[in-house]
């Protein structure tokens, strides 16, 4: 149910339009009451969402933890304290920023199951969310950074799940109380909001890639699709970046300096900052 109050947070004026779309189709009596609920086009809630102190706010999750170390590398570094390190810097780095917040899912060597992080996030008001990884691979060789975001299919096994609770599709979506008998309505209109948000998904990938290709080698030059746990919000922008190969040799020692940790903690708060001006320029155009 959490879920639905953000969807209807992060309503923008093209989801507007669509839903309103979807919603002609399906009932006019519907239209009409959803019309009536629009705000001015000021006070709308975009998708650089807000939290109470008017910040950005940025959740940074790194991956792993506790009884969960992560990949192992050869020399037994492991990648639940590298990308806690990786995080913390990012947050570091972001906290000059003056509309921009970082937090993390954890500050400590602690195991979080992957549902919970998208819940943490959401629970913060989070307009960003970024899973920070060192990846690990049976073949040393392989080697550089990656960002993957959710894959349509992902998202619509995320959408199968949801829809499958019974008392979320009796919730409210967009602040219209949606009967039972509306689910194929409701489908729709988490679909649209879905498909933004994995949109702005690939946008923020793109951001993140942009910054670090100057600094490190990408395993691969675009963002990739996959169905991870905790990429399946469904209207927070999420990401995943594996920093490089813990189990390359040489990147395992990269991993290991504070200066390779700064310099990739460094690209990817400017690839964030980048996101944000983007979605501030995106924001001042539709208002
Ligand atoms: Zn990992």
């Amino acid at each position: 149910m959490k879920k639905l109050a953000s969807l209807k947070q992060l309503v923008n004026r093209r989801q507007l339009l669509f839903s309103g779309l979807a919603l002609a189709v399906l009932s006019p009596r519907a239209v009409l009451a959803e019309e009536s609920r629009l705000p001015t086009s000021r006070t709308r809630h975009s998708a650089a969402k807000k939290s109470n102190s008017g910040k950005f706010i940025v959740m940074l999750d790194p991956g792993h933890g506790g009884i969960d170390s992560g990949a192992v590398g050869e020399e037994g570094s492991m990648e639940k304290h590298v990308v806690l390190e990786i995080a913390n810097t990012v947050r570091q780095l972001l906290s000059s920023h003056p509309h921009i917040e970082a937090r993390l899912t954890r500050d400590s060597d602690h195991f979080i199951p992957l549902y919970q992080r998208v819940e943490i996030a959401s629970q913060h008001g989070a307009s960003l969310f970024m899973s920070i990884h060192a990846d690990g691979y049976t073949d040393p060789s392989a080697r550089g950074a990656s960002v993957f975001a959710l894959s349509n299919r992902g998202a619509s096994s995320a959408m199968a799940r949801y829809l499958s609770d019974r008392e979320n599709a009796a919730d409210a979506v967009g602040g219209l109380k949606v009967q039972q008998k509306d689910q194929y309505l409701q489908q729709i209109l988490f679909d649209l909001v879905q498909t933004d948000t994995i949109k702005n998904s690939l946008t923020l990938g793109k951001h993140v890639l942009d910054t670090i290709r100057p600094v490190h080698h990408l395993h691969s030059q675009h963002t990739e699709q996959a169905a991870f746990a905790v990429l399946k919000s469904p209207s927070i922008p999420s990401v995943l970046v594996e920093t490089s190969f813990i189990t390359n040799p040489s990147e395992e020692k990269l991993l290991g300096t504070t200066a390779f940790r700064k310099k990739i903690a460094g690209a990817i708060s400017d690839g964030i900052v980048n996101f944000y001006n983007e979605q501030q320029r995106r924001n001042r155009r539709v208002s």
